[in-house]
């Protein structure tokens, strides 16, 4: 039986990519009897009728699964960030970083019209993405004004599925518009969600971009740090997680505890200052369990 994978799901339909074609396909009663709804993303076992209908038979294990917006198997969280207007924030980008991480998404940074800079905030700017690709991120400048950039941006989006992640107005839809110029997205000001009027159904769909599938509505939109527990959030801070082999003791919080390998790589300037107030700063809002922006 053939395989694809679902890119679209309207009105009852679900539109599979399948060498390139796409295959309208209904689903079949097992869905329902199994309380499975398929969702955009997902591999799927197909039968076809004819070249261009067929029927869903299986749903394949999902990796993960997105509900705002519903989609399965998001390999990268394209995190989107201005350089200016609005400025860049270390303390928003930790916390979407904390976010993907905690769903294991691979994110991808990427600071964007840099074109608006002047020479002291390009300089800051260089300087913070040097300090994230040192914590272990990618980090890629950009314009989608001027192009600068737009090519780096292909060779991470090749082979998975993405979704554009950051705060409204840093020009996600411009960035979409950059890397797919036929697509024509409309941008703020029309638009609150990628590629769509504000009254139209939200539905989500997957764009093909080369041997990639980016998705055409933002994700991470809520910013709560709803199921995270203290002890989790080390893990979503990459160079702390490598730091915190070497604290003495497990489930070590990195506040008083002696002998702690967060505290000394900090120390160390190893760490970088804000991202370590950063944890603290999430630590205490998961404590309350308030959310406090
Ligand atoms: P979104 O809400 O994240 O999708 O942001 P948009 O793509 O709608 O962009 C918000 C505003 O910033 C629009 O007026 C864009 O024209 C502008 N913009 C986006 N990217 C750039 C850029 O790289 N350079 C400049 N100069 N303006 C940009
Ligand atoms: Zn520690």
């Amino acid at each position: 039986m053939p395989e694809g994978k679902i890119i679209k799901a309207l009105s009852g339909f679900y539109y599979v990519l399948h060498n390139g074609e796409t295959i309208q396909c209904r689903g079949r009663g097992i869905f329902r009897k199994n309380k499975i709804t398929p969702l955009v993303g997902d591999e799927v076992v197909f039968q076809a009728e004819n070249d261009l209908e067929g029927y869903i038979l299986e749903i394949k294990e999902r990796k993960n699964e997105l509900v705002r917006p519903p989609i399965a198997n998001v390999d990268q969280a394209i995190l989107v960030f201005s350089a200016v207007e609005p400025d860049f924030s270390t303390l928003l980008l930790d916390r979407f970083l904390v976010l993907i991480e905690f769903n294991h998404i691979k994110p991808l940074i990427c600071i964007t019209k840099i074109d608006l800079t002047n020479h002291d905030q390009l300089v800051a700017i260089s300087e913070y993405s040097e300090q994230y690709r040192k914590a272990g991120y990618e980090v890629v400048l950009t314009s989608s004004e001027t192009a600068t950039g737009i090519e780096q941006l292909y060779p991470h989006i090749e082979n998975r599925i993405s979704v554009f992640a950051g705060q409204s107005g840093v020009g996600k839809s411009s960035l979409l518009n950059a890397i797919r110029p036929d697509l024509e997205l409309k941008t703020s000001g029309i638009s609150t969600h990628l590629g769509r009027g504000k009254h139209t159904t939200r539905h989500v769909e997957l764009i093909s971009i080369g041997n990639g599938l980016v998705a055409d509505t933002p994700g991470f939109s809520s910013l709560e740090f709803t199921n995270l527990e203290a002890e989790d959030l080390t893990f979503c801070f990459p160079e702390m997680t490598k730091a915190s082999e070497n604290c003495k003791f497990r489930g070590c919080l990195h506040l008083s505890e002696p002998k702690c390998g967060v505290k000394a790589a900090l120390e160390a300037g190893e760490i970088p200052k804000y991202r370590y107030e950063h944890y603290l700063d999430f630590l205490q809002e998961i404590k309350d369990r308030k959310p406090r922006y």
